[in-house]
């Protein structure tokens, strides 16, 4: 290992951030193997804070548990070990997470926090761990049902525990499981079976070297074979206890071997002996007692510390799902807002295009009511207001209108002869060709079946006899053959002034019609101007006298 550390120490300038930091816990691994706790824990404190991954940080957190569990400094490593159990649920490894059950259970057995150390192995079994893991758990959980005082089923709690731990070659977990067993059978009355366990169990302990593991089996030892009586073997098991070096004079073995040499030099009479055990004893026991003390001490405020973090996490939580209920609040509100807004967008768009149908409806139907659907001119009814509101505005300005009326000759003749659509069709032309001599606000329309007019704005009855002229002449330059008939198109115009007639649109239009019926008589297919009644002589009074009125008629 420390040949392939070289030469990743080597090969450095090749590795990324995140593989440095790997390199960096792997080298605190070795320093804790060597002995250099010092170094390990600082810089594995500080991959604990600065490291983005969170398996490294749960790594490196459980390090550090290990080596404060090593130093006693038992609040250090509960510190670390609550920060590794925080961090366990983002370790995708379930291995590696059930790896923190295990260190956590064994803390709390060795704390006597049994119902703590009960729950981490049960959720480490619950995962369906691998055989090694499951091992360990099996371990914790014997430990912890017998520091609980419960009463343990040999075969599914022990006997299969020690086979996992056997067929992964773990014979610490292996003899520590017995020895829970030989505590079990002998506070369950079975003595005499655990000492056997126990003898049996020896030799393969101290082969492990784990002294920790070897001081307790001798500790039970020496303690059941005194209450059995057996002096020697005790007095054999403690002082093998007490020259082990590496057996702390101030752990649970410790305290107990000179307990039960200082018994045993009682009972033997030497109470020079005796009493140098007890002294030890009593002083060994009072130093186990503060460590009991110190350990509980850091247990509990470690607990109380992670009560606090807990209590702040659950706070925080608690103020964040409150921003996030305001944040979807005012999203909502936002969302509300929007809706409302859509809302009247679509209500403004609805009612504009109602609006707006509804105006084109109006505008349709207005054109409907004004306009002569066959030619487009305006209608009797439109021509009429239209020229009504242009005569007034003349009248006021005393701006000369003119008026013409034209009714088409023998029109019947074209309907009877070439058929309903070329008359229709020659009504068309007509339109068409009239409007060609109408200037800008000058009104034409369709006034009759076959009888047209036109109001002249600005026009005096010369202009106006003019404009009729050119009218019949394009009238009566109408080929009906382009619709099927050979009959000629010709127009019959009368022509009125305000001049004459004044602004009346009934005077105009009567006047206009007399005007044209002028033109019938004489013949049609010409233009007549109106040619108002003599003012009757005096004496006459106001009826026409027998020859003016048949001159008149005939002129009708
Ligand atoms: P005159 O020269 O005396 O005016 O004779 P005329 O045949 O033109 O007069 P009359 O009043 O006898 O006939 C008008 C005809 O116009 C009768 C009607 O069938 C026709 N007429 C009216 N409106 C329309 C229409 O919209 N389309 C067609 N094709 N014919 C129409
Ligand atoms: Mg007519
Ligand atoms: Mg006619």
């Amino acid at each position: 290992m420390t040949a392939l550390l070289a030469e990743l120490q080597r090969r450095k300038s090749e590795a990324d951030p995140s593989e440095l930091r790997h390199l960096r816990l792997l080298q605190d691994y070795r320093r804790t193997i060597t002995g250099d706790y010092q170094a390990a824990l600082g810089d594995a404190m500080a991959l604990v804070e600065q490291a983005p991954e969170p398996e490294l940080k749960y790594r490196a957190a459980l390090l550090i548990t290990n080596i404060s569990a090593l130093n006693r400094d038992y609040l250090t490593g509960l510190r670390y070990l609550d920060r590794a159990l925080m961090l366990r649920e983002r370790v995708t490894d379930a291995g590696l997470r059930q790896t923190s059950m295990g260190v956590a259970g064994t803390i709390y057995n060795e704390f006597g926090h049994f119902d703590m150390a009960l729950a981490e192995a049960e959720r480490a079994l619950a995962e369906q761990p691998d055989p090694r893991n499951r091992c360990f758990a099996r371990q914790v959980r014997v430990r912890a049902l017998n520091g609980l005082g419960r009463s343990l089923d040999e075969d599914s709690d022990v006997h299969e525990a020690i086979a996992d731990c056997a067929a992964q070659r773990e014979p610490i977990a292996v003899n520590a499981i017995r020895a829970t067993l030989a505590d079990y059978w002998a506070r369950t009355g079975r003595r005499r079976q655990a000492i056997a366990l126990l003898e049996a169990s020896l030799p393969e302990a101290v082969g492990t070297g784990y002294t920790r593991l070897v001081g307790e089996l001798r500790q039970l030892l020496a303690q059941y074979q005194l209450e059995e009586g057996d002096l020697a073997a005790a007095h054999a098991q403690a002082t093998a206890i007490v020259r082990d070096r590496g057996i702390d004079a101030n752990s649970l073995a410790g305290v107990v071997a000179q307990r039960v040499l200082y018994t045993v030099a009682l009972k033997r009479g030497d109470i020079a002996g005796a009493l140098d055990h007890y002294r030890r004893y009593a002083q060994a026991d009072k130093a186990r007692l503060d460590d009991i003390k110190s350990r509980e001490y850091a247990f509990q405020l470690s607990r109380h510390e992670l009560n606090k973090k807990n209590q702040s996490i659950a706070l925080l939580s608690n103020q964040n799902q409150l921003l996030r209920l305001q944040q979807e609040v005012a999203k909502r509100t936002a969302w509300n807002f929007r809706l409302i807004v859509a809302l009247l967008v679509v209500l403004a768009a609805s009612v504009s295009y109602w609006g707006w149908r509804a105006r084109r409806t109006h505008g349709w139907l207005r054109q409907l009511a004004e306009t002569d659907s066959l030619t487009g001119l305006s209608n009797r009814r439109d021509f009429r207001a239209r020229s009504e509101a242009a005569l007034l505005a003349c009248s006021q300005q005393a701006r000369p209108v003119s008026m013409l009326l034209l009714d088409l000759d023998h029109f019947k003749q074209i309907n009877d002869q070439c058929g309903h659509s070329s008359g229709d069709w020659v009504l068309r032309e007509v339109a068409r060709v009239g409007r060609l001599h109408c200037r800008e606000g000058d009104l034409y329309g369709r006034i009759g079946g076959e009888e047209f007019a036109m109001t002249l704005i600005d026009c005096d009855v010369d202009a106006a006899l003019r404009i009729a002229e050119q009218c019949r002449r394009s009238i009566a330059d109408i080929d009906a053959n382009a619709a099927g008939c050979a009959l000629p198109v010709a127009t019959s115009i009368g022509v009125v002034g305000s001049s004459m007639s004044g602004y009346d649109y009934e005077a105009l239009i009567a006047h206009a019609d007399a005007a044209m019926y002028r033109s019938k008589v004489a013949g049609r297919n010409r233009v007549s101007l109106y040619q108002p009644p003599p003012v009757p002589e005096a004496g006459h009074g106001l009826h026409f006298d027998g020859r003016d009125a048949s001159a008149m008629l005939k002129e009708y």
